[in-house]
């Protein structure tokens, strides 16, 4: 982590009182080491990010530190597609992992802890079908009843178990289940599976093995052998943590991480899961995981939202257990924050009006000076060109302006963006009686913005010069759903889609952006920022808008 006072909250959260505590009484001999454990089955989302700014952030403030661990065990949905973007995620982020594990690299070691949970009888062998079970496990009103397994040796259960593992058996004969209590109110606690036969290639261990450990029993293991004091997930794993801890006593394993459980984020008009992200690459909504309209990691560095954005909207989120759905516009504030203080400005118009100065000479080019970031005098300035026709947008003019509108209209007077002011004295219309050139003078004592006389204008636009300028694609995204809670109450959120939630337009961009290189983000003045994307071509640059110059939450709310 670069900077630490970003990451450090001044009050201190929930998680952060416990392992200032910890620390005080010197528990686990003064050591923090945390992990983040994603599942390699689909790419990191903005939920992730939360989760990654916790346990890497809390190791780097308290002097610890933390791994990236592979949770690999349920091979079926796996790949190292995903690896290799979550371990590149992880950095963009701004984090740096003391190690890369996967959790399948203890699949031995899990054996031999299950073996030793038969030993010590806390582990049988159980040959009831999935229906069986669950008439056998009961409810929440019902204790359930004994598996009759539960009667088997601890010999039979050895002997059958290392038969699972050689593959004598076909996948769903038999599973190894621990011995805990049919009776007890928490119905995980209530004889839970502990390994399947199940004949899927690994990714990274091929056919070795056909039999995987279940997630119970295989995060409690996973955290102890690396040393992981504090083990964060979120509130949905609550109900776990009490086979979490069994699981460590029954084997006495000599170390003893702690689970502690803080609430997910949520972020309204969009989808969070994996399952239903990879359903929307996969039926084509989208055009990939890293599609700008995802709330992928990678989606939103394609987007233009700046790492650091997306640190600071996980510390203004904080860390509670309250469950809360949060509003797009805060990742979008802090975007603006950041990029407000980092963004070269450009003028690009992205509604085309085309403008004629008749008193500008035939051919004529002004070379005009542009600040490039008025936040930032280090990033200097360059030179726009002024000439005959320029464009503006189509919203900065009216033919009959209502009160207050400080922008173009007939008679009316307005200044350039870096240039001159200019007076609407005719206007050109089309077939449709739609106005398609608007014919001004510009007056050349106002070069720079100001008129020696005094004379105010109160509006001032931008503009790119018609015959000095790029086109490009720009891609205007909204949001990927209509509804806050896409696929609540039932209903099948693709039906919730957006149909509008990309728009593309043909922008006139002034030349300099001809530079801009794939990933740079820029602001349009007036507009908005926009990320140069990687389908930009040495003859074509394809633009994606990251956010508006204004919030536009804060008042639909
Ligand atoms: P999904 O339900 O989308 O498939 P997951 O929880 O199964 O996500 P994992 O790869 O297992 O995905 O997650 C890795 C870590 O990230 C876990 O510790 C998990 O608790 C955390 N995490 C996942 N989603 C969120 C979220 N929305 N907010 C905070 N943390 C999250
Ligand atoms: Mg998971």
């Amino acid at each position: 982590m670069s900077n630490e006072s970003e990451i450090r909250s001044e009050s201190l959260d929930f998680i952060r009182e416990i392992v200032t505590e910890d620390l005080k009484n010197n528990k686990n001999d003064g050591k923090i080491v945390t992990r983040f454990p994603p599942e390699p089955n689909g790419y990191l989302h903005i939920g992730h990010a939360k989760a990654i700014c916790l346990d890497f952030g809390v190791a780097a403030e308290y002097g610890g530190i933390c791994n990236l661990r592979m949770d690999d065990t349920n091979p079926t949905k796996e790949d190292t597609e995903y690896v290799d973007s979550i371990v590149n995620d992880v950095r963009w982020l701004g984090f740096e992992p003391a190690a890369l594990y996967y959790a399948s690299d203890y699949f031995d070691k899990m054996y031999e802890c299950a073996v030793e949970l038969i030993k010590r009888g806390k582990a049988y062998i159980c040959t009831l079908s999935n229906e069986e079970w669950e008439e056998y496990k009961g409810n929440v009103n019902t204790p359930g009843k004994d598996s009759p397994g539960r009667a088997r040796s601890i010999e039979e259960n050895l002997d059958l178990f290392a038969r699972m593992r050689d593959g004598e058996f076909e996948d769903g004969a038999m599973v190894l289940r621990a011995k805990i209590d049919m009776a007890h109110p928490n119905i995980h606690m209530r004889d839970p599976v502990i390994y399947r036969i199940r004949r899927v290639e690994h990714f990274r261990h091929g056919n070795k093995y056909c039999i995987y450990p279940m997630y119970d029993f295989a995060h409690p293991l996973e955290d102890a052998i690396e040393g992981v004091t504090h083990s964060f997930c979120t509130l949905e794993f609550e109900i776990h943590r009490p086979l979490y801890d069994w699981f460590l006593e029954a084997i006495d394993f000599p170390h003893r991480p702690r689970q502690i459980e803080f609430s997910r984020l949520n972020i309204g008009y969009t989808v969070m899961s994996k399952r239903k992200l990879m359903q929307l690459v996969k039926e084509n909504h989208v055009s990939g995981w890293d599609d700008p309209r995802m709330p992928t990691v990678c989606g939103l560095r394609r987007r233009g939202v700046p790492a650091a954005a997306i640190r600071k909207m996980c510390k203004t989120v904080g860390i509670t257990k309250v469950e809360s759905i949060i509003s797009p516009g805060v990742l979008e504030n802090c975007t603006r924050e950041i990029l407000n203080a980092e963004a070269s400005r450009y003028m690009a118009v992205l509604d085309p009006l085309k403008v004629t100065i008749t008193n500008f000479p035939e051919n004529g080019v002004e070379p005009l000076d542009a600040v490039n970031n008025p936040e930032d005098p280090a990033a200097g300035s360059r030179k726009i060109s002024f000439g005959k026709t320029l464009y503006i947008d189509r919203a900065d003019f009216m033919m009959e302006p209502p009160k207050g509108y400080f922008r173009l209209a007939p008679g009316a007077e307005v200044r350039l963006r870096y240039g001159y002011f200019i007076r609407c004295v005719d206007v050109v219309k089309d077939a449709n009686g739609e106005v398609c050139e608007v014919l001004c003078t510009f007056d050349p004592e106002t070069r720079g913005g100001n008129a020696p006389d005094g004379r105010k204008v109160k509006g001032t636009i931008h503009w790119v010069n018609a015959e000095d300028c790029i086109k490009a694609e720009v891609r205007l995204y909204e949001q990927l759903f209509t509804a806050e809670k896409p696929g609540e109450d039932g209903v099948d959120f693709l039906t919730q889609l957006n149909p509008d939630s990309l728009k593309v337009v043909n922008g006139y961009l002034e030349r300099a952006l001809d530079e801009v290189k794939v990933g740079d983000v820029v602001q349009f003045e007036r507009v908005g920022y926009f990320a140069c994307d990687q389908d930009s071509t040495a003859e074509r640059k394809v633009f994606n808008r990251t956010v508006t110059l204004k919030d536009s939450w804060a008042k639909k709310k």
